[in-house]
């Protein structure tokens, strides 16, 4: 196995790890790239990009997802071919088998791959893995690592990588489109404080390479089912709970209220977000019942770090202000817990942004 280069920043991103990233793309054929469970558009975003990357310098690589996208998602050049673990076990598995390295993206642990964790676990020590992420505490399993907590999007740090092997000249439009789908979801359409004067210049170049910028967000943002929006209005007028003495709002949805709105992965992607835009809100959460889990999503605004109490009360993680988590119980019980879990902070949430 070799040794791993770990680095915080990419910016400093040691030479070393370059070329160490440099040869082992050399030496391999073909590549598998994946990224983390129910991917967002950092993860289809890169993955993508990196593929048409490698595509560009004449290597084979094909995208294997845990589970499956959102549809607004499938605009991206390439997204037909993505390969999901959950539909087509046994084919991805033949490709996570055949590849010669295995790319992991915006995902810090193999279990935030969900039933894919113990195929990929099969193939650490069997061939070399690279790791290109944004997530705190990154696990050790790669042979090289690319860690920048700083960095708002995994997406940003896939241009910075190609572009510090000297191969910016080959991202074509579709690597270009990726990327900026990624940039772009995962900062918030450019608005989160991650987001840098170098973020806006990388987005620039991927705009010159012909990342239509309005169609992309278009094609995110604008493509709603009316069902979607139906079940967007229904959680805000009669979900949403705020707790203005500690300045924390939530939304809960049921399995049944989803089927209502026949829901679809994505559909309730950025409801939190509402909560948090409340006027006062420091922290927000969206519970929704999954098939055999609670999912949570946690914002804040400011100081609270909603991945320390991702992981301390949901068995969970992420970053300072965006965080998540999973437990098996009733809908019911993980919402009275998160107001326990609100009262006992409720002196961490009494700030004003
Ligand atoms: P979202 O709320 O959009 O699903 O997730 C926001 C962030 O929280 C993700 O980027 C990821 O860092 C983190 N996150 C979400 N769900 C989980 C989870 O189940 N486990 C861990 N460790 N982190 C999660
Ligand atoms: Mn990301």
């Amino acid at each position: 196995m070799q040794e791993t280069y770990l680095c915080h920043k990419a910016k400093d991103l040691e030479n070393h790890t370059i070329q160490q990233l440099k040869r082992l793309i050399e030496d391999a054929d073909s590549f598998c790239i994946t990224a983390h469970k129910s991917p967002d558009g950092d993860a289809v975003g890169s993955s993508l990009a990196l593929a048409w990357y490698l595509k560009a310098i004449g290597k084979q690589a094909t995208v294997v997802l845990p589970d499956g996208f959102a549809d607004f998602l499938s605009f991206l050049p390439g997204a037909e071919e993505i390969i999901t673990y959950e539909e087509h076990r046994e084919r991805a598995e033949e490709v996570l088998n055949n590849s010669d390295l295995i790319f992991c993206l915006d995902y810090n642990h193999l279990n935030r791959t969900g039933a894919m964790q113990d195929v990929l676990a099969k193939e650490v020590g069997q061939k070399p893995f690279v790791l290109i992420d944004h997530h705190q505490n990154p696990a050790d399993f790669p042979d090289v690592l690319i860690s920048d907590t700083t960095s708002c999007s995994t997406a940003q740090l896939i241009y910075r990588v190609i572009d510090r092997m000297g191969d910016r000249d080959k991202i074509d439009q579709n690597a270009a489109k990726g990327m900026y789908c990624g940039i772009m979801t995962d900062s918030g359409s450019f608005r989160f404080p991650a987001v840098t004067p170098e973020t806006h210049e990388i987005a620039a170049d991927l705009i010159r390479k012909g990342a239509d910028h309005a169609a992309i967000h278009r094609a995110v943002y604008d493509t709603n089912l009316l069902d979607r929006l139906r079940l967007v209005g229904y959680a805000l007028s009669e979900k949403l709970v705020v707790m203005p003495e500690y300045h924390t709002a939530y939304i809960s949805l049921s399995a049944d209220e989803l089927e209502r709105f026949n829901y679809r992965p994505g559909d309730t992607e950025g409801l939190v977000n509402q909560a948090l835009s409340i006027k006062g809100v420091n922290f927000a959460a969206f519970i929704r019942e999954g098939n055999n889990q609670i999912k949570m999503s946690l914002r804040s605004q400011g100081q609270f770090r909603v991945n320390e109490i991702a992981a301390q009360y949901f068995n969970g993680g992420g970053h300072h202000n965006a965080a998540g988590g999973a437990v098996d119980a009733k809908l019911d019980d993980v919402i009275d817990t998160f107001r326990e879990v609100v009262q006992k902070h409720r002196h961490d949430l009494n700030y004003e942004v």
